[in-house]
């Protein structure tokens, strides 16, 4: 039982809320160690001060420096327990024959046992010897919050007051970890990566394994928000932040740490100045409002409410780079948005700016050879009526039109004529990006052909689209559309091996989805000629007017809905894996409470022959021979639903696991749980290009955060 002081009241109450207690109950959240080694004791009675006001359970003591702990710190700690009511946890590694330091004013006690110690007593020697002096201290004794902690990457300053090697991140090694932990009497794992960030399969491996009761703790490197968000998403219930707050403006860092809409940190009030300078050179008026902030706080997918401090609406590349100038010379983050149609923490800013295309005009050019120039703001279906009126037609349209040209594009873009001509990153033969530093590139095969490779497809982290110059095709106002039943998914992929046996797709069109039971394919040839000669049996035919616009007058009748989180995900395989997969959904997913909780809907295409394609490397489809399927499995989610959200994101969890068992890719655009060894497996060397050219381009990384980044 610990004893509370009354503020500005020499009075005690017994309290019988221990620290465990409320760590359990307030978790997930944000906690702050102060090092007393460092951190002046006034300036360490402000911050408990203010991470009270913010409503942190505790505030801990601790360092990785233990060294003449009871003249240095004994003092400090009975300092600060004076001065504040915040409980105080000791966070220190233990000393040989003594056990974790303890001392007056501490309400609790951190005690890390280091179970892949190379120094037996941090093993378990530590836990006893402090167990053993707490005992001896009867009714003052603080309580104990007992941790198995390890340490990752290259950690010297670890290792010599432990002696705890890197830890494992993968294989056989960590199961066993995490159940030897689950299995022992710990409150809490915790996870140290000093120099680098725990990654997402770790901490889903502890949170999986560990019992329910016991905590997970991660420390070391946090920046933002973002990433506390991400460390909750995975499971983590208190993320520690400790030099990160040992700034000048550590109060400014601890409520964008904290992400609390309303104070400083994403307020436009800490940024008066810049929004000024941005306005200078926009049309449309910056919104630094609340409304107008929150508007942008989220995307389709509504699944993050992250709030920019400015919302900077684009109408050019003059604008786009000016924007760029601006927030590069005031040192400030930058994040890049189309329509929002997409899904994770796309589109979205944490306390920085955010530019938004403005639609617009598509101010489309024709080119003698068949191309058109496009600007990359406007939606597809301006430039698809601004084309069709001149007599030419984008090959490939999406389900949704209204989205941005530059917003699909920095993904992929596939649609029914994906079958023929890709994705629409496919029909790109130039684009002009504007860099981070504001510059205008124009990027092709010949023009700056690495930036050519990695500005699309790749979630927009190397540059602003501005202009975009595409392939087109003949308008043809009609279209001829044979559909097919299939009883089951995997008679459906059994039925379409022959689209790839020719050197070219023998149909202009295929899609295919989950109906009234069943599965119906649905093939189509431009103009009203003929189909090939395997679609003349066991399908229904028609001729349809304006047919790729059709997905319009859909997109129009589904807009984006407030009230629902969508959870969409598309997977791509070649064609014998896809049989494969096509029998794990019939059987695993499709007919799985989940699926139908989550309102699930389910959609095909299909690649001819991606090798035949220049490469794109991060969509899809690149690397895939032959045929390759996409599966795109969509759920929708009452807003609000946790449980419905965390159910639909265990299946794609799953789904997403069998994709890459089988070689499959997934979309980028959607929402996806990937960690840095799935990342390395996939895209190797074309990660590693995207980062360095991050690097050289954006070299105090402001631009544009995301996946790949
Ligand atoms: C209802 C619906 C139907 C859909 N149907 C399909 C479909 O049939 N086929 C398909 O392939 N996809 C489909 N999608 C996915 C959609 O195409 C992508 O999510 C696309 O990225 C959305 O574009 P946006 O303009 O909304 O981009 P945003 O959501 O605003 O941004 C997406 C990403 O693009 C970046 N970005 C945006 N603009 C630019 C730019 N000018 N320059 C550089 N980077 C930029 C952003 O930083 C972000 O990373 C659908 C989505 C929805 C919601």
């Amino acid at each position: 039982m610990r004893e509370v002081r009354l503020p500005g009241n020499l009075s005690t109450v017994p309290t019988a809320v221990p620290v465990l207690t409320a760590l359990r109950a307030q978790a997930p959240g944000l906690l702050h160690v102060v090092d007393p080694y460092k951190v002046p004791l006034a300036e360490a009675v402000e911050k408990s001060r203010a991470v009270a006001d913010l409503g942190h359970p505790a505030l801990l003591v601790g360092s990785t420096d233990n060294a003449a702990f009871d003249r240095q710190v004994v003092p400090y700690v009975a300092e600060l327990r004076e001065r504040t009511d915040l409980p105080l946890v000791l966070h220190f590694p233990s000393i040989p024959g003594r056990g974790a330091p303890l001392c007056p004013g501490a309400d609790a006690v951190l005690v890390h046992a280091v179970p892949n110690s190379v120094r037996s007593f941090f093993v378990s020697g530590g836990l006893t010897a402090t167990v053993r002096a707490a005992t001896a201290l009867g009714q003052d004794r603080p309580e104990l919050l007992r941790s198995a902690s390890f340490a990752f990457g290259s950690d010297g300053k670890t290792h010599e007051a432990v002696g705890a090697p890197p830890t494992v991140q993968d294989g056989a090694e960590l199961p066993r970890l995490v159940a030897a932990v689950a299995a022992a009497d710990f409150d809490l794992a915790y996870l140290l990566y000093r120099h680098g960030r725990v990654p997402e399969a770790v901490l889903r491996a502890y949170r999986r394994g560990l019992a329910p009761q016991q905590l997970l703790f991660v420390g070391g490197g946090v920046t933002s928000y973002r990433q506390v968000r991400e460390y909750h998403d995975c499971g983590v219930d208190w993320v520690v932040v400790g030099n990160g707050l040992e700034t000048a403006d550590w109060r400014e860092t601890l409520r964008r740490l904290s992400g609390r809409p309303g104070d400083r940190a994403g307020d436009p009030a800490a940024h008066p100045t810049l929004a000024a300078e941005l306005q200078r050179g926009l049309r449309r008026p910056v919104r630094t409002d609340l409304p107008g902030r929150q508007a942008y706080a989220t995307n389709v997918g509504r699944l993050h409410e992250l709030l920019p401090a400015v919302v900077a609406p684009v109408t050019s590349a003059e604008e786009v780079a000016h924007v760029l100038r601006t927030t590069r010379a005031a040192g400030t983050p930058v994040a890049v948005r189309g329509s929002g149609h997409s899904f994770g923490l796309q589109g979205l800013s944490d306390g920085g700016v955010l530019i938004v295309g403005e639609p617009g005009d598509p101010a489309v050019r024709l080119r003698d050879e068949g191309t058109a120039e496009v600007s990359a703001r406007a939606p597809w279906y301006a430039a698809e009526m601004a084309l069709n009126a001149r007599g030419r037609s984008i090959p490939v349209l999406t389900n949704h039109l209204t989205v941005s040209i530059g917003g699909t594009l920095s993904v992929g873009g596939y649609g029914e004529g994906t079958i023929r001509y890709g994705g629409q990153v496919d029909l790109v033969e130039r684009f002009r990006l504007i860099l981070p530093d504001g510059q205008a590139r124009w990027c092709s095969p010949v023009e700056s052909p690495e930036l050519f490779r990695y500005g699309i497809g790749a979630l927009g982290q190397l540059g602003v689209l501005d202009r975009v110059v595409l392939r087109t095709v003949d308008y043809q106002r009609h279209t001829t559309i044979a559909t097919r039943r299939h009883p089951s998914l995997t008679a459906l992929v059994g039925s379409i091996g022959w689209l790839a046996e020719e050197q070219r797709s023998p149909v202009d069109l295929f899609s295919a989805q989950h109906y009234e039971g069943g599965f119906i394919a649905t093939y189509g040839m431009r103009g009203d000629g003929p189909l090939p000669p395997q679609l003349r049996r066991q399908t229904e035919t028609r001729v349809e007017a304006d047919w790729p616009l059709r997905s319009m007058r859909e997109s129009r009748r589904n807009p984006a809905d407030p009230s629902v989180h969508f959870i969409w995900a598309d997977y791509c395989l070649s064609l014998p894996a896809a049989a494969e997969f096509a029998r794990f959904l019939d059987a695993e997913i499709l007919p799985s409470p989940g699926y139908r909780e989550g309102a699930g809907r389910l959609l095909m295409l299909g690649v001819h022959r991606p090798e035949q394609r220049p490469g794109v490397p991060f969509t899809p489809a690149a690397g895939l021979r032959g045929l390759a399927v996409g599966f795109g499995l969509y759920f929708s989610v009452p807003r609000g639903d946790g449980a419905g959200v965390a159910r639909v994101q265990g299946l794609h969890r799953q789904v997403l696991a069998e994709c890459l068992a089988l070689g499959g890719r997934p979309y980028l655009a959607g929402w996806y749980d990937l960690d840095e060894a799935d990342l390395q497996s996939m895209y190797g060397a074309d990660l590693a290009a995207v980062r360095r050219l991050r690097r050289e381009l954006d070299p105090y990384g402001l631009f544009n955060p995301g996946l790949l980044a």
